[in-house]
C-alpha cells in the first residue's frame, strides 16, 4: 500500500455513486490531484465537511490503479466560512478555483507558484480587509504570469518600447506604444495601467488609493485579456460583483465576459 501526503485547496467535488465524491485539489507538491473520497456524503463520514471548496487541508492519499483514495484529512484554514454570507467575496473566490483549475490542465505536474497565489487570494478574500475585486484582479494578473501570458503592462507588448504607454490591446498582448497599435486599441487611463502593474506586483499601497472608475476599467482589461487566452468562457466572471454603473459610461466586465462574443471593440 502506497501512501503520501500533501497540503491542497479543494477547487471542486463530483459526486460519485451513492456516498462518495471527486474531489479535486490543487497541491503543494504534486499539483492538481483528482482523488475519491469514501463515503463523505454519508451524515457519519469522518471528514466530509472539510473537503469541501475553498477548504485548505492537508491530505493523506493511498495510491490508486485509476484515482488516488482520500485516507485522511486535516483543515489548516476553512476558508469557506469567512465567504460564506459576502455575494462579491464569495463569487470571486468561485473565480479564482475555477481559473486555477482551468490552468492546471495536466494533474501531477507540479505547480507550486499558482497553489500559494491560490492560498494567498483565498486568505485575502476571507480575511474582508481588502476590496474583492482588486484581491480577484491582483490573483488573475499573477496567475496568468504563472501561465506565460500575463499582459505588457510597463512596456509595449510587440516592440517592448519602454512605456507608460496610451493604448492596451489584448491580440497584441497588452499596452502598446503610438507605432505599433493596431486599430481598435482601447484607450485605458494612465491610472488604470498604473493600478494593473500595482497588482501584478504586490504593490497595495498604490492599489488602493486609485478610485472605482480605473478599479472598473482594469477589471474589465484583466477579464478580456483572460478570456481571450483561455479560448474559453470563465463561467463565474459574469458573476463577480464589480459595483458597476456607479459612474455610468461603459460597463467593460460585462462586455468583456459575457457569452461566447469576442471582447467589444473598445477593449480589444
Ligand atoms: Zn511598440
Amino acid at each position: 500500500m502506497s501512501l503520501y501526503r500533501d497540503t491542497g485547496v479543494v477547487l471542486r467535488v463530483q459526486k460519485l455513486g451513492e456516498a462518495d465524491r471527486i474531489i479535486t485539489l490543487l497541491t503543494r507538491r504534486h499539483g492538481k490531484v483528482r482523488a475519491v473520497a469514501k463515503g463523505v456524503r454519508r451524515t457519519t463520514s469522518r471528514f466530509g465537511a472539510r473537503l469541501e471548496p475553498f477548504g485548505h487541508v492537508d491530505v493523506q492519499f493511498h495510491t490508486g490503479r485509476t484515482l488516488d483514495v482520500v485516507t485522511q484529512v486535516q483543515t489548516l484554514d476553512a476558508f469557506g466560512a469567512g465567504l460564506v454570507g459576502d455575494y462579491s467575496r464569495y463569487t470571486a473566490a468561485c473565480a479564482v478555483l475555477e481559473t486555477a483549475d482551468r490552468l492546471t490542465l495536466d494533474e501531477g505536474e507540479p505547480a507550486l507558484r499558482l497553489y500559494l497565489l491560490v492560498v494567498g487570494a483565498l486568505r485575502a478574500l476571507s480575511g474582508r480587509e481588502r476590496d474583492p475585486s482588486l484581491v480577484l484582479d491582483a490573483f488573475l494578473l499573477r496567475a496568468m504570469a504563472f501561465a506565460g501570458w500575463a499582459p505588457a503592462l510597463a512596456e509595449c507588448a510587440r516592440c517592448g518600447l519602454p512605456g507608460p504607454h496610451g493604448s492596451f490591446s489584448v491580440p497584441a498582448g497588452g499596452s502598446v506604444c503610438a507605432g505599433c497599435r493596431p486599430a481598435g486599441s482601447a484607450r485605458p487611463a494612465g491610472e488604470t495601467l498604473r493600478l494593473l502593474d500595482a497588482l501584478l506586483h504586490g504593490d497595495w499601497e498604490t492599489a488602493e488609493a486609485v478610485g472605482q472608475p480605473a478599479r472598473r476599467e482594469g477589471s474589465g482589461l484583466v477579464a478580456a485579456h483572460l478570456q481571450w487566452h483561455m479560448e474559453r468562457q470563465l463561467r463565474s466572471l459574469p458573476l463577480v460583483e464589480r459595483r458597476a454603473a456607479a459612474t455610468g459610461g461603459r460597463r467593460p466586465v460585462e462586455h468583456a465576459a459575457t457569452g461566447d462574443r469576442t471582447p467589444s471593440a473598445d477593449m480589444v
